[in-house]
């Protein structure tokens, strides 16, 4: 590529456009509990309908009150989260969601030798230490994918307006991209 980018700023662009698409008022104010993140979190996850995550049959049973779906032809019980990068959190999703956020956040702003710290993060966030580190590693890698995986599409939200002669992946949607979130203030706030 001519850019003449370095790997850390290209990496950096998927971040800040994480970062520019957050909502309006941040994770909070969108999402009041880990019960409405679950919602939301089905609804990005099956888009095109409810499948079994063991056998991928489309013929699954009505939600149970425990907000469990059974499929009917390999009688799997699962939830919203069940075989994706957050099976069983279904009860911890808002703190996913706020971490997810948090990560962002920072990646966005960050110089190429920087790091998040697990301490910080587990203060920011009241984990134990090993929750912090488990989780810092399982949503990095989640919101690495294009998109930001399944958690990138939960809270981000918002489309970006790019001026359409900008070339995606060169200089000018880095620089771009850099203004927008400081005029916005988005990527700074929090650190
Ligand atoms: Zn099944």
């Amino acid at each position: 590529m001519q850019s003449g980018l370095s790997i850390h700023d290209i990496e950096r662009i998927h971040w800040m456009s994480l970062a520019h698409r957050l909502p309006e008022g941040g994770v909070k104010a969108k999402f009041q509990d880990s019960d409405s993140c679950v919602d939301h979190f089905e609804a990005v996850r099956w888009q095109s309908g409810v499948f079994c995550p063991r056998c991928d049959a489309h013929d699954i049973a009505p939600k149970s009150a425990r907000k469990t779906y059974r499929c009917r032809k390999c009688a799997y019980h699962f939830s919203a989260t069940a075989g994706t990068f957050a099976h069983g959190a279904n009860k911890k999703l808002l703190t996913y969601f706020l971490a997810a956020e948090d990560i962002i956040k920072h990646k966005a702003t960050m110089s190429s030798f920087d790091i998040i710290g697990a301490h910080d993060f587990k203060d920011r966030h009241g984990l134990a230490y090993e929750t912090a580190r488990r989780l810092l590693k399982l949503l990095t890698d989640e919101l690495l994918l294009e998109d930001g995986g399944l958690i990138g599409r939960c809270i981000c939200s918002e489309e970006i307006n790019l001026p359409p002669d900008i070339e995606l992946g060169g200089r000018d949607h880095f620089f771009w991209l850099l203004e927008a979130l400081q005029s916005h203030g988005t990527g700074q706030s929090g650190i």
